[in-house]
């Protein structure tokens, strides 16, 4: 099945609902087999509604240490999509509560689901990639934060210099 959802073919699906199975790699997603997704898409009038769930394994690489490590990707999926433009004052994404956007479809006549897919996963990755609670990486975290509390005399220098000159310029 093409991953180019039509709407039109969404419109004449009985009950305007029409069930999309997806099973594939995604490019720039490093996985170990396909992501599988369930997808339900519907017409509501003026709106297309995607909702499912997303299941797979990602190999993500850990901020800390760069080791590369398995993320058990499970998520529900709920998409709107507004066949026309709402109004001009709204970007491309319109968010109506928190979390919640509405994509303006702006009378395109059809909805990617892989990059619909590609989108979702890769906003449901976490903010700070850690390869697990005993990560080797505490080290260089450490280290990390030893060398933002030291001053580097350099800096030390250009700051005093930066105060000087903001003193003469008072004066004038
Ligand atoms: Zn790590």
């Amino acid at each position: 099945m093409s991953n180019i959802i039509k709407i039109e073919d969404v419109e004449n699906a009985p009950n305007k609902r029409l069930q999309v199975d997806f099973e594939d790699f995604i490019n720039e997603i490093n996985t170990i087999a396909p992501i599988k997704a369930t997808l339900e898409v519907s017409s509501l009038g003026e709106f297309v509604k995607i909702t499912g769930n997303v299941k797979g394994r990602v190999i993500l690489e850990c901020d800390l240490c760069l080791n590369e490590f398995e993320y058990n990707l499970d998520l529900d999926i709920e998409e709107l999509f507004a066949k026309n433009t709402l109004l001009d004052e709204y970007g491309q994404e319109t968010e109506i509560k928190e979390g919640q956007f509405i994509t303006d479809l702006a009378g395109k006549d059809n909805i990617d689901i892989y990059d619909l897919l590609y989108q979702s996963v890769i906003l449901d990755f976490p903010n700070k990639k850690v390869c697990g609670i005993k990560c080797k990486g505490d080290d260089f975290l450490s280290e990390e934060n030893f060398a933002q509390n030291q001053v580097d005399p350099r800096l030390a220098v250009f700051k005093t210099i930066q105060v000087k000159k903001e003193d003469n310029a008072d004066k004038k």
